[in-house]
C-alpha cells in the first residue's frame, strides 16, 4: 500500500556506513550506489516521519490517549504463541527454531525460566511503529512537532514489502504477540498504539506515553525501508539529548543497556543477521528520533529486518518468525527488568 514513492523509510542510513559497505562491495558498487541514490532521496524527506503534505482537510488530534493496557491477555506459558492473529493460521512456533529454548545466552535463560510473576508490578510500554491509517491522514502526520533540538514530521506512513505488506501491520503484530509473552510473566504492558487509533500518534505523544505509563522500559518496533540489496536488524539506542524540550540524560545508560540485550537476544531467537547496510554490529546510536529524545523511560528502537529485501520480507511475513521476533523482544525486556 505505502510505496517508496512516499518516503516510506523513516530510519535512514548513516552515509559512512554506506560508504564502507560499497566500497567492500567492489563489483556491485554501481548498482548498490544507484538505488542507494534513489532510496536516500526518499530517506531524506522521510525521517522518523514522511508522507507529502497533499491532504488539505484540517488536522485532528488521534481519539484519546496512548492505550491499550492488557491485564486480559491469553494466559498463556511464558514462551506460548499467540494464537489470535487472523493472518498467523499457523501460530505454532517450530520447536527446532532457533531461539525457543535459547540454550546459553542471559535472554534465553529468561525464557526459559520466566515466570508467571517475573514481572509482577513492572510496567513495559510497547510502541509499535506507524499506523496502518497513517497513509490516509497525511495532513495531520505532516504536522510538525518539537523533539528537542529539531521539529519534523508527527509520525510516518512507514515501509512495506515489495508485495504491499505493510510495516504499521508488522509492528503491530510483533507488539501484540510480544504484549502476550510479557504480560504471562506478570507484567502490565502498555501499547502506545493497539489498532484503536484513527491515525498516529505523533512521535512525540509516543515518547511521552512511557512517562504517562511510569513504564519501567519501553521498546520501539521498526520493519526498515532499506536498500534492496541489504539486509539484517538492527537497534537503536538514544544519543544524549538536552536541547528545548529534550533532555533524555537519564536514560541514556539503562537504554545501552536494554538496546544490548535486545540486539542479543533478538539475533539468539530469531537467526536474523546484523544489518549489513547500516549501523555497526547490529547497533546503532542516533540523536534524531523524537521518540528516544524525549523519553523518560528507559527506550530503544528495533529495526527488525529490511522490508525492502526479499529474504527479510520473506521472513517478516511469515507469522512464526515474528513470533520468534516477539519472543526475542520479550525476552530482552524480561532480562533487563530482572537483572542489573
Ligand atoms: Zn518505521
Amino acid at each position: 500500500m505505502t510505496r517508496t514513492t512516499n518516503g516510506p523509510q523513516d530510519e535512514p542510513p548513516r552515509r559512512s556506513r554506506l560508504l564502507r559497505t560499497t566500497t567492500v562491495a567492489g563489483a556491485v558498487v554501481p548498482l548498490c550506489l544507484a538505488g542507494w541514490l534513489g532510496w536516500q532521496a526518499v530517506a531524506d524527506h522521510g525521517r522518523d516521519g514522511t508522507a507529502p503534505a497533499r491532504a488539505a482537510e484540517a488536522a485532528a488530534p488521534p481519539s484519546g490517549s496512548p492505550a491499550g493496557s492488557s491485564p486480559g491477555a491469553p494466559p498463556a506459558s511464558p514462551s506460548a504463541p499467540l494464537p489470535a492473529s487472523a493472518d498467523a493460521p499457523n501460530g505454532t512456533p517450530d520447536p527446532t527454531a532457533p531461539g525457543t529454548t535459547a540454550p546459553g545466552s542471559a535472554s534465553g535463560a529468561a525464557s526459559s525460566t520466566a515466570s508467571a510473576t517475573a514481572l509482577a508490578g513492572r510496567t513495559v510500554l510497547l510502541d509499535p511503529g506507524h499506523n496502518p491509517g497513517n497513509a490516509a491522514h497525511t495532513t495531520e502526520i505532516n504536522r510538525q512537532v518539537d523533539i528537542g533540538n529539531a521539529r519534523k514530521e508527527c509520525d510516518t506512513t512507514g515501509t512495506s514489502t515489495n508485495a504491499g505488506y505493510s510495516e504499521a501491520e508488522f509492528t503491530l503484530d510483533v507488539s501484540r504477540r510480544a504484549r502476550a509473552i510479557l504480560t504471562a510473566r506478570g507484567a502490565t504492558v502498555v501499547l502506545v498504539q493497539d489498532g484503536d487509533q484513527s491515525w498516529g500518534p505523533c512521535i512525540d505523544a509516543r515518547a511521552k506515553a512511557g512517562t504517562t505509563a511510569h513504564a519501567d522500559a519501553a521498546v520501539s518496533v521498526h520493519g526498515d525501508g532499506g536498500p534492496p540489496g541489504g539486509s539484517g536488524f538492527h537497534v537503536i539506542m538514544p544519543a544524549k539529548v538536552v536541547a528545548g524540550k529534550a533532555d533524555n540524560a537519564a536514560i541514556v545508560a539503562p537504554s545501552n543497556r536494554l538496546g544490548l540485550l535486545l540486539r542479543d537476544s533478538f539475533r539468539t531467537v530469531t537467526g536474523e543477521p546484523y544489518a549489513d547496510y547500516i549501523a555497526s554490529q547490529g547497533l546503532d546510536t542516533r540523536s534524531d528520533l523524537g521518540g528516544l529524545n524525549l523519553s523518560t523511560v528507559p527506550k530503544v528502537f528495533i529495526e527488525c529486518g529490511n522490508m525492502r529485501n526479499s529474504s527479510d520480507a520473506k521472513r517478516m511475513t511469515d507469522p512464526q518468525w515474528r513470533q520468534q521476533a516477539a519472543q526475542g523482544i520479550a525476552d530482552a525486556l524480561t532480562t533487563f527488568l530482572t537483572t542489573r
